[in-house]
């Protein structure tokens, strides 16, 4: 039987309460106060901007370094910084190399990780600061609200089907059962962030790709608390080289905070050749770094997340607007990878969306002709230059790390053309080597465990991100073909989502001489990481019952 929903109906529905989500709220707020203050018609208020966050608070579920770019903020709260929770301005950074013992400075550092005039950040905070300016304009912004299913018509968005609550795992209603709401909106705008769910659907189902297909990282990061004297606020330190090697691409940061506080972290791209590299296992390992050990030694880890950064930039940007959508932010393919910086675009992609929808609004049309002014907005600003001068950058690095500095080299001088453009881009999840096995579970007793206090294992840390979800739901990790994880994927890649999850949540287990996949849904920390890195596919990511997730605070 069809479930029955309350309808409600907006002008525009904003689904995710990031920075592009909220900047888009908060500067279509202002523009419509103008609007009103000027008498002009059509009639608009802000009560009629919806915005839904599956977290149970504002900024839970935001995980960044974070540096931030204030180019966009100070567009957009121009004395922001009267008011907004920065951490500290930089006031030293450096590049280092790794090697197993020594850590060498690169003498000049290079214009990517120039961070002067930047803020380091708790994203989780400024994000709940941007969500008290947005109520304060009388927007509706929900928590714990998951934008579940999309409503399609005539090839285009007409709104969101909310989480529906009070579902056991069985699929059957609770006492509590409360159906999700059917939202219908003039304009949906989908700001969920790296590979969000309902965009991934909405991508392939209208057929919106760009050139290349997306590429992610997973970043893992703690943040610590060390004793006074080691990091000095303002400290920001990149790395390359040692434990990733120069075979992958990622590397790690610290970053100095007020209170004696860091920020640790590592991100690797997710298309790297061995199944069973286990990317959390490779942050713990850069703690052991003898230069990072003395910042750390002594001190205490106090928070843990993990979450994906879209690396495909420019060329693997989706066509960003349907009748009645447009797509903000990470999920837009904004971020610009060679800087690891996405904050300042997906604020100023809001804005954007913000204008255009507003020009919408105003004209009675919210078709495709009328949003078709979003992606003609980011061509004319800075956000273009800036992703334009990178946009073959992390596709040359398919090659290895050495032929990706030659070629970033070339592209720096050519502004950004290099040897080829369009540089085609490659789905990382067909990156694997096969390994033949014989059909036996890959040995977890060796898995790495950590010391308890400079180094952990996964269960530990998943305890210090905060997450928390109501055990009795349906998963919300859809496994769509069981039998390849027992059949096929056992022999040809040993199960990497046992290796590739910073959050412990699959596990293989023999039953009756079978091999089969346990899930521990419960442990998600909702980085999508599966949902892109599976070889086969079969991974579906859905929200889980809004609320569920992990708490960022302070990250
Ligand atoms: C490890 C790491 C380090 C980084 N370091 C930096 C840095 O130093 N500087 C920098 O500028 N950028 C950095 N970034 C990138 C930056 O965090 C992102 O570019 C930025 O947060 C993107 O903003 P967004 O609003 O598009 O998405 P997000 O910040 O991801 O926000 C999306 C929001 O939508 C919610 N959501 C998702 N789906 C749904 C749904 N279906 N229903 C309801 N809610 C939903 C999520 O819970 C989330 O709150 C880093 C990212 C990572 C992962």
């Amino acid at each position: 039987m069809p479930i029955e929903r309350e309808q409600l109906e907006a002008d525009v529905l904003i689904i995710g309460a990031g920075p592009a989500g909220l900047a888009c709220a908060l500067h279509l707020a202002n523009l419509i106060e103008k609007h009103t203050e000027a008498k002009k018609s059509p009639e608009l208020s802000t009560e009629n901007v919806y915005v839904l966050e599956k977290a149970r608070e504002v900024g839970a579920h935001q995980l960044s370094g974070a540096i931030m770019d204030p180019v966009a903020l100070r567009e957009l709260v121009p004395d922001f910084e009267k008011t907004a929770p920065l951490d500290s301005p930089v006031t030293d950074d450096a590049v280092y190399y790794l090697t197993e013992g020594k850590s060498i400075k690169a003498p000049i550092t290079p214009a990517p990780f120039q961070n002067h005039g930047n803020y380091i950040v708790s994203l989780n905070r400024m994000v709940k600061w941007l969500g008290q300016l947005v109520e304060k304009k009388g927007v509706n912004l929900f928590t714990e609200f998951a934008g579940r299913e999309l409503i399609y018509e005539n090839d285009g968005i007409a709104g969101v089907i909310t989480d529906d609550k009070g579902v056991d795992k069985n699929g059957k209603p609770k006492d509590n059962f409360t159906p999700g709401y059917e939202l219908r909106a003039k304009v949906t705008v989908l700001a969920e962030g790296s590979r969000g769910s309902l965009t991934k659907d909405m991508v392939n189902r209208l057929k919106l790709h760009g050139l290349n297909p997306q590429t992610y990282g997973i970043g893992v990061k703690e943040l610590w608390e060390v004793q006074p004297g080691r990091v000095a606020p303002g400290f920001v330190a990149h790395t390359l080289g040692w434990p990733i090697g120069t075979e992958m691409y990622g590397g790690s940061w610290i970053y100095g905070l007020k209170e004696n506080r860091v920020s640790i972290g590592t991100v690797i791209a997710l298309e790297y050749h061995n199944p069973l590299f286990d990317p959390h296992a490779a942050f713990q390992k850069f703690k052991t770094h003898p230069w990072v050990r003395n910042m750390l030694d002594g001190g205490k880890m106090i928070r843990y997340g993990a979450k994906t950064v879209p690396y495909g930039g420019w060329y693997s940007m989706p066509r960003t607007f349907v009748d009645g959508a447009l797509i903000v932010g990470d999920s837009a393919s904004l971020l610009n990878s060679q800087r690891l910086k996405g904050i300042h675009t997906a604020i100023k992609s809001g804005m954007l969306a913000a204008e255009t929808i507003y020009e919408g609004l105003c004209a009675g049309d919210t078709s495709a002709r009328t949003l078709s002014a979003y992606p003609q907005k980011i061509e004319q600003s800075w956000i273009k230059k800036e992703l334009w001068a990178v946009r073959n950058f992390h596709q040359s690095f398919h090659g290895g790390f050495w032929n990706g500095m030659i070629q970033s080299g070339i592209q720096f001088v050519t502004g950004g053309r290099g040897l080829v453009d369009p540089m085609p881009g490659y789905a990382g999840y067909k990156q694997y080597d096969q390994l033949h096995r014989d059909g036996t579970l890959v040995d977890q007793s060796t898995r790495f465990k950590g010391d308890g206090k400079l180094t952990f294992d996964r269960l530990t840390d998943v305890y210090h991100s905060g997450t928390r979800h109501d055990e009795n739901q349906p998963c919300h990790l859809i496994v769509l073909e069981p039998d390849i994880c027992s059949n096929r994927c056992v022999h040809e890649f040993g199960n990497p989502c046992q290796y590739f999850c910073p959050a412990a949540v699959y596990e293989m287990e023999m039953h009756d001489g079978t091999p089969k996949l346990k899930i521990n849904a419960s442990n998600c920390v909702h980085c999508k990481t599966c949902d892109i890195a599976d070889p086969y596919q079969i991974i579906n990511w859905v929200p889980p019952e809004g609320g569920g997730g992990p708490n960022y605070s302070a990250m």
